[in-house]
């Protein structure tokens, strides 16, 4: 068996999958490949599969297999993985690293300080206690984001259309109601053609004055349009992103030039921690894949 590394995952990975066979990172050998192991760089498009005729098995090292074509991949009989519970520590410290960061002004102070300035009396904080945030979505990382925020006080609710209790989180009847309540509000929903845009103008022209908007989810589920309009204005006080259309995005997309962002190259997934763990759900899933053929 030919197992191909694609992108980028642990070193120390190729040394625990050689019981399995061959691992190799050579790219020029995807046609022989059996098993291939990518994380976001690598879009496995119907064209790519073709590439592979020996290919039965696709493992995105994360959650998001918005990057394979699972359709295609059903044609050609590859089974397609994730490893769904690797990130959720990692993507939902970094969304509540975003969250505190906001209202403290920890990249203002530091700019501020780093020019020589002194500027004690602009810089008004907010606590994140006793403020409610909504989570869009209540899968593995909202409900690792859930559990920290409400270690700080804060009221959790979350809207999720599939999902009708997670105590003790109260669920909120609709996505309009959540923004129009929340003082907060994180995204951690996959990207469908459901959700592509479902952050649009109606949904922000009618959110709470001030709100915050996280987004460690996917950068297409917001109307990108919409949401510079509603910074612009001062109705959404910052919008913090680690997603985005594409990795990295177009030099015109206009998140980029926005006042009151805060801004993350897809670090979410990205801490030692989680590499390591999702290292080990990838060997568990070949395992299972050898022990069955
Ligand atoms: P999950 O599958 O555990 O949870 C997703 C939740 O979204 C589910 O509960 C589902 O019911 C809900 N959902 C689906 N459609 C919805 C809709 N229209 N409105 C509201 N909720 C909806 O996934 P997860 O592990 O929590 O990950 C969530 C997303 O985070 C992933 O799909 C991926 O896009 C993204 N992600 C980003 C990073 C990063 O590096 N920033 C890393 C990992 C995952």
């Amino acid at each position: 068996m030919l197992i191909l590394i694609c992108d980028a995952f642990d070193p120390g990975l190729p040394e625990k999958l050689a019981r399995f066979g061959e691992v190799t990172n050579d790219m020029n050998r995807l046609g022989e490949a059996d098993v291939a192991l990518i994380r976001s760089k690598t879009k496995a498009t119907a064209e790519w599969q073709k590439q592979a005729p020996n290919l039965k098995l696709i493992i995105r090292g994360g959650v998001g297999t918005d990057n394979i074509d699972k359709v295609a991949a059903k044609e050609n009989g590859i089974r397609v993985h994730n490893t769904p519970k690797a990130s959720g520590i990692a993507v939902a410290e970094l969304a509540f690293a975003m969250m505190i960061a906001v209202p403290n002004h920890i990249i203002e102070a530091h700019n501020t300080m780093a020019a020589g300035e002194w500027a004690k009396k602009q810089l008004k904080r907010t606590e994140l206690c006793g403020k409610k945030l909504g989570t869009v979505g209540i899968g593995n990382i909202a409900r690792e984001l859930a559990g920290r925020a409400a270690a700080f006080g804060m009221d959790v609710h979350f809207y999720d259309p599939y999902v009708d209790h997670c105590r003790p989180y109260e669920k909120c009847a609709g996505l309009a109601e959540l923004f129009a309540t929340c003082d907060y509000v994180s995204m951690h929903l996959p990207l469908t053609p459901e959700t592509e845009h479902l952050i649009d103008e109606e949904i922000l022209s009618g959110a709470r004055d001030g709100i915050v908007v996280v987004n460690t989810g996917r950068g297409k589920t917001v109307d990108a349009d919409a949401m510079v309009r509603a910074l612009e204005s001062g109705k959404v006080a910052c919008y913090a992103t680690d997603v985005w259309p594409s990795d990295p995005p177009p030099d015109d997309y206009p998140i980029l030039k926005a006042p009151n962002v805060l801004m993350a190259p897809h670090i979410g997934a990205s801490t030692r921690e989680n590499l390591l763990r999702i290292g080990d759900e990838v060997e568990q899933i070949i395992d299972a894949f050898v022990k069955e053929a």
